[in-house]
């Protein structure tokens, strides 16, 4: 897919684990990328080597408060939003708003300057599906006043506004609902399974499997997902558009094979299920395929091994500083 459309990008919360990559893929392809991000859940660190690289600045700011970017915009990718159950659960509010005002103020921005807006929603709109797999027909099922819901529902709300721009103003805009991504820039203690799970199984400490661990994800290696975004950016559909992969698990045979991996012999143990934790997460993906020519290329024993090796290295060298 030819990145020729996206042209001079803005990626809010592009200091986190998906944003990050995504600004290094888009430099790579020749755009100029604008990192807008607060630093609320992601870090300077995760961009720090790309400062240096022609076409890339970075911006310290709330979207919630306003998105005013200088000089010409073609795409805005808008993906500020606290996305770990642990990050939303301490930031209710703030989250709420990263998903209204932050996304008000993306499509202002967007309008602004004529550009398209890629909306990072998320599978959570589906909430604990009576469907499966999800199609993106699919209307969800969400708890709106459960502790997930200021997560959940301000992706719906954050949907409705994309929609309601495109409707009413005419708006170029595409919305992915992403489904689990993972891989290296993952932050060990933001408390979502695979890094939790990695962390765990590299220090030898128990790996804490919620409830039964029969619960399934369907698991998407980072760089395929950014991938997927890209298209949609270069691409003339609104979707919404699920990007994920069909690599369905339980949590429980995840917590095995990151064990593996790790070649840990951390014990498996079980801890209590978050309340209204979606049982099942597989995409259905037809059209991502047929809209976008885009289907997940990473295989999980790949992905799972280039991310335990970073986070590996990354636990090296946290120790050596700490010694130094
Ligand atoms: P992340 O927490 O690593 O990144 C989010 C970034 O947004 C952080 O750098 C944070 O500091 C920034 N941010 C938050 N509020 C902000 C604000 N008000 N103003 C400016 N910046 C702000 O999370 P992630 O996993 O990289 O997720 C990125 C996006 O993708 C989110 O919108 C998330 O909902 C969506 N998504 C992610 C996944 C996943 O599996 N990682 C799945 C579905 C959807
Ligand atoms: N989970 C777990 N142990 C952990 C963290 C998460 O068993 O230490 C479970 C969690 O209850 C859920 C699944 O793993 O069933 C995926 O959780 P995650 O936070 O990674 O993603 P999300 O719930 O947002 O899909």
């Amino acid at each position: 897919m030819s990145q020729a459309r996206i042209g001079r990008a803005v990626v809010t919360g592009g200091a986190g684990f998906i944003g990050s990559h995504l600004c290094e893929r888009l430099l790579d392809g020749g755009a100029e990328v604008v990192c807008v991000d607060n630093f609320a859940t992601g870090s300077a660190e995760n961009v720090r080597h790309l400062a240096g690289r022609s076409g890339f600045s970075a911006l310290e700011a709330d979207v919630t408060l306003g998105l005013r970017v200088p000089g010409r915009v073609d795409t805005v990718f808008h993906l500020a939003s606290a996305a770990s159950p642990r990050d939303y659960l301490r930031l209710p509010v703030e989250t709420l708003e990263a998903g209204s005002r932050g996304t008000r103020n993306a499509l202002d921005a967007a309008a602004e300057h004529g550009a398209r807006t890629v909306l990072a929603s998320t599978s959570e709109v589906y909430g604990d599906p009576l469907h499966h797999p999800q199609h993106e027909s699919y209307w969800g099922n969400v708890n709106p006043v459960g502790p997930r819901s200021v997560y959940d529902e301000a992706k719906r709300y954050a949907e409705a506004l994309t929609m309601a721009y495109h409707r009413a103003y005419g708006a170029d805009v595409g919305i992915a609902r992403i489904f689990n991504s993972y891989g290296p820039g993952m932050r060990p203690g933001d408390g979502r399974a695979i890094p939790t799970f990695i962390r765990q199984a590299l220090a030898g400490e128990p790996i804490t499997v919620s409830g039964d661990g029969m619960q399934t994800r369907s698991i998407c290696y980072v760089d395929d997902t950014v991938r997927g975004l890209i298209a949609l950016a270069g691409a003339d559909i609104t979707g919404p558009v699920n990007i994920g992969s069909p690599y369905e698990l339980s949590i429980r045979r995840l917590a095995e094979l990151v064990r593996g991996v790790c070649r840990s012999e951390s014990p498996v143990v079980q801890v209590g299920r978050p309340a209204d934790d979606p049982r099942f997460r597989r995409p259905d993906t037809t059209l991502a395929a047929q809209a976008l020519g885009w289907r997940p290329r990473v295989p999980m024993e790949e992905g799972l091994r280039l991310t335990v090796e970073w986070f590996a290295a990354a636990a090296q060298r946290r120790e050596e500083e700490g010694r130094a």
